[in-house]
């Protein structure tokens, strides 16, 4: 059976209320009727009430860009898991490059956030990727093994259905240097490859793997019909309305 496709809009640090409002209303009004793919948005944390509201009875689902690997504490500043699916969240987002090298994240706190995700009940978007040096240095096989191996340790083949990983070349992302469909492929095979060692063969064949970086409407269908790219992780293309729904379209099983 085909994996159905996945698009997921990743809003950033950007919007404010009343653009995120009508951003999604506008992705819902597009996408209305039609259910070849699965379709998310994961606006800012304080939008994502707002956010919720406007998407209530539509199929798009809500995402979150990030949470803290804990139920509730002393972490000031922090989101919980459990607070993302109270206010209506279907997904987070965990490891994004932005956090893992802006931030420092490692793959142990990734891990950590992926775990508690799942335990609150959130499906699960896990991001991956070798830097610009790393593929130059013919490092990136040996990246993905690393932060495979890191984020999804202890994690097992009960939640594939609820696991996206989301392979973003950290020199695609936000640059307009959108990976070749070719590139996409072979990494895409070389994850699918790994997760069969860590997870089983059977829960490989299911998992959907998205493609991230520099994804607009003129690149996507190249993208999207590979056969290991069961999606795409937007940025910048997903904070227009019709450039979004254009991607959307692009995606057929
Ligand atoms: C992203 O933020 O995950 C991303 C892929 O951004 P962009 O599409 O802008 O490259």
């Amino acid at each position: 059976m085909p994996r159905a496709k996945f698009i997921a809009g990743n809003w950033k640090m950007f919007t404010a209320a009343q653009a995120g409002r009508d951003l999604a209303a506008a992705v819902a009004k597009g996408f209305a009727g039609n259910t070849h793919a699965r379709v998310a948005v994961c606006p800012p944390f304080p939008y994502l009430s707002l956010i919720a509201g406007v998407l209530q009875g539509s199929p798009i689902g809500l995402g979150a860009q990030n949470c803290y690997p804990a139920i509730e504490g002393a972490y000031t500043g922090e989101v919980s898991p459990v607070m993302l699916k109270d206010v209506g969240c279907r997904y987070v987002i965990v490891g994004h490059s932005e956090r893992r090298h802006g931030l420092g994240e490692s793959d142990d706190f990734i891990n950590r956030k992926a775990k508690a995700a799942f335990a609150a009940g959130l499906d699960v978007i896990l991001c991956i990727g070798e830097t610009l040096d790393e593929r130059k240095a013919e490092k990136t096989e040996s990246i993905l093994d690393r932060q495979l191996a890191g984020g999804l340790q202890g994690i097992g083949a009960d939640v594939v259905d609820r696991l996206t990983l989301a392979y973003e070349p950290v020199w695609a992302i936000g640059t307009g240097a959108d990976a070749a469909p070719q590139q996409a492929q072979d990494a895409h095979a070389f994850i699918r490859k790994k997760c069969a060692a860590l997870l089983g063969p059977d829960a490989a064949a299911r998992l959907t793997i998205q493609y991230g970086g520099s994804v607009k409407p003129d690149n996507a269908a190249d993208i999207l019909t590979q056969p290991d790219v069961d999606g795409a992780l937007v940025g910048g293309a997903s904070l227009k309305a019709d450039s979004f729904l254009a991607i959307v379209a692009a995606a057929r099983a």
